[in-house]
């Protein structure tokens, strides 16, 4: 059960496209001519693959960055205000030892 839950390696990304002259699957889909006979890959469109990325789905992927930034800076926060207050009261302390 748990190993035929287990789906296959996805054979459906070779099939998405194949050369028109000799048949074969492009390796890459952005490529403009095919990599084996260099026939002009119809499915090339570098521009349009740049559109298939919308600005909405980097948005979406930010956010998992963002939590480890907020999360270091917080630490560079704590560590910076840490040393400050530190800073500050070795300095009343070491003033009022002068005195
Ligand atoms: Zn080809």
């Amino acid at each position: 059960m748990g190993i035929r839950a287990v789906p296959r390696a996805a054979p459906a990304v070779e099939a998405k496209a194949t050369c028109a002259s000799c048949g074969r699957p492009l390796a890459l889909l952005k490529a403009p001519t095919c990599l084996y006979c260099g026939a002009r890959n119809p499915h090339a469109e570098p521009e349009s693959g740049k559109q298939a990325i919308p600005p909405a789905l980097l948005l979406a992927l930010e956010p998992k960055l963002r939590p480890q930034m907020s999360s270091q800076a917080k630490w560079w926060r704590r560590m910076l205000i840490f040393s400050i207050s530190s800073t500050i009261v070795s300095a009343l302390v070491g003033t009022c030892v002068k005195h």
